[in-house]
Formats: C-alpha cells, sequence, structure tokens
C-alpha cells in the first residue's frame, strides 16, 4: 500500500538521509517507487537502535507501530486499517493472530462474558527443568500475559443465545495443552452439559505441554471422553482452528466438532511439515497444512473468514438447536 501524502506527513517518515545522494543500482519494488531512495523501510516499523540525537529519538517514538509489514503480501499497511478489519490484511486478507481475549471480544456479544477457571494453575506435577525450571518459566508466562495458563474459558452470548467459549493463547507457552488447559475444557464442557449450552473452542496451539509429559498427552482422552458425553446429550461442539493448530490439540478435540471449521490460511497439521519430509523423504505437496488444503481433502468442514466467524458460528448453532 502506498500512503497518502497526508499520511506521510503525518507520521514524519521521511527526515533521516534526506541529503544523501542515492547511488544504489539496485532496483527498488514497487510499493517503494515514490519514496527517498536511500530511506530504510525498516525504520518505519520498528525501533531503530538508539544513539541518535534526541530529536530521532522523538521521530522513532512517533512512527513506531503506525505501519506493519503485512506477511501475506510483503506491503507496508497502515496499523489503523490492519485494527479496523479485525486484525486481517485489507490489501491481501492475510488473517494475522490474535489473542485469545481479542477472539473471545469478537464472539461474544458486545465484548461481555464471564471469564470461568481463571484461577487454575499448573503444579509442575513432574518438577520439570529444561534450560530454565518449569516453575520459573510458568511464572514468567504469567506474568507477561496475565493469564494463569494458555487458555481463557468464557460464559456468555452469542448472537444472543447462551454459550460456553474457550480461547486458547499462542503466546502462553506456544499454546500447549497441559493439566491447566484439559481441565478447563473439560469443566467447560461440563458446564455445556448441565445447563444444556453449546460449546466453541478456538485452538492456536503448539501441541501437547512436554514440561508435563504424561500428564499433558492424558488431556486428549480426557478432553476427548468429555467431548463424548456431550454428543450423547445432543449438545453442539463447535471446533475453530486457527493458526497454528497442531500437535496433540489437532490430534484430539480440534478434531473432534460436530464442525470443523478454520480460518484461512492456517496452518493445521500433527508434526510439522518438515519433520514428516524428512520421515518420508518425499517432497510434500505446495499449500500441504494449510485450512484449504484440508478443506479440499475433506479434514474440515468450511473455512470462514474472520469477519464472517461470528455470524457463521450463529447459523450453525441456529441449525443444531432451533431458535
Ligand atoms: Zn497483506
Amino acid at each position: 500500500m502506498i500512503p497518502s501524502r497526508d499520511q506521510r506527513e503525518r507520521s514524519n517518515l521521511f527526515f533521516d538521509n534526506r541529503n544523501a545522494a542515492g547511488t544504489s543500482t539496485q532496483p527498488r519494488p514497487a510499493s517503494l517507487a515514490c519514496y527517498p531512495r536511500n530511506i530504510s523501510a525498516m525504520a518505519w516499523f520498528s525501533r531503530e537502535k538508539s544513539g541518535a540525537d534526541s530529536s530521532d529519538a522523538e521521530k522513532t517514538v512517533r512512527t513506531e507501530g503506525l505501519w506493519h509489514k503485512c506477511e501475506g503480501c510483503g506491503q507496508i499497511v497502515w496499523k489503523k486499517d490492519i485494527d479496523k478489519s479485525g486484525q486481517v490484511c485489507p490489501k491481501c486478507e492475510h488473517h494475522f493472530r490474535i489473542d485469545a481475549r481479542e477472539r473471545l471480544k469478537m464472539l461474544f456479544d458486545d465484548g461481555v462474558y464471564e471469564e470461568q477457571d481463571s484461577t487454575l494453575t499448573s503444579t509442575d506435577p513432574l518438577q520439570f527443568s529444561d534450560s530454565k525450571p518449569y516453575s520459573e518459566r510458568l511464572a514468567a508466562m504469567q506474568k507477561a500475559t496475565n493469564m494463569s495458563d494458555a487458555l481463557i474459558s468464557g460464559v456468555g452470548k452469542l448472537e444472543g443465545r447462551r454459550v460456553n467459549i474457550c480461547a486458547m493463547e499462542l503466546k502462553f507457552v506456544g499454546g500447549s495443552m497441559g493439566s491447566v488447559v484439559g481441565e478447563k475444557i473439560t469443566r467447560a464442557v461440563e458446564r455445556s452439559l448441565n445447563r444444556r449450552v453449546p460449546l466453541i473452542v478456538v485452538s492456536a496451539s503448539g501441541g501437547a505441554r512436554m514440561q508435563e509429559g504424561a500428564v499433558s498427552l492424558m488431556q486428549m482422552a480426557k478432553i476427548s471422553s468429555a467431548l463424548m458425553r456431550l454428543d450423547e446429550a445432543k449438545l453442539p461442539f463447535i471446533s475453530v482452528l486457527t493458526d497454528p493448530t497442531t500437535g496433540g490439540v489437532t490430534a484430539s478435540f480440534a478434531m473432534l466438532g460436530d464442525l470443523n471449521i478454520a480460518e484461512p490460511g492456517a496452518q493445521i497439521g500433527f508434526a510439522g511439515p518438515r519433520i514428516i519430509e524428512q520421515t518420508i523423504r518425499q517432497k510434500l505437496p505446495q499449500g500441504f497444512q494449510t485450512s484449504e488444503f484440508l478443506l479440499e481433502h475433506g479434514f474440515l468442514d468450511a473455512v470462514v473468514k474472520r469477519n464472517e466467524l461470528k455470524a457463521y458460528i450463529a447459523q450453525s448453532l441456529h441449525f443444531f438447536c432451533g431458535a
């Protein structure tokens, strides 16, 4: 995206290197064609090292975070435009990752919900330690994310219908599923059973939590058997898979929905593509493990854009439960 003259002036992007001669013979990307030749593209959206004089420091602060380079189309996009469209690139519809709280706000009516089981924390059952003790890692994560573990469980309304929604948080130890994630989902299932309301789980996960060993693997069976009870009670479970959903999460509840739907371009799989290639000694097809590929091969029921997700779920629930 080429920003308007107004936008460029507002964000003071072009003060550096204005007088230096542009002698480079390298071809320039089309998106940079109207800018001074030797300006650093990186300076638009990341903080430069300090050491500049005070006026430079001021410019850096002013420009930081105004622009974002889209991973999908490589274009530089006005950050406010991305915010306005629910963290989706307005140019190429690339879906940026969003955190669990933002996800719940998007799905619940008026962003209002009641958080459940927010005080559950892992007891570090194996007293595990790798590069640092697991307990320390957990404490650091809890402080950084202001969450007790990698999932938020909420109760509220979606287009007027009472629902339970759980959203996983990728920033918390890679969204890994340990005893707490397993217990929170299981309790959400039980709440759904008790009150006869649908359950929606939004996954974003690197898989099982290695630091909890077999305890984390056990969660796959625990959640799956709880979901079986939901199925027997004829209550709907909708699984939403977002980028990335992998490992033990894909291998259990994420693929057990009455509807399994994914966001466009999400990576969904069990093992990563490099591991698979090394194991089977074959090149994998283009787009392998993307939601579109999985839809084409029958692993998903639908790929739904983020801005249509809430309406899609509401319509599905209407179909499952009636008015
Ligand atoms: Zn884009």
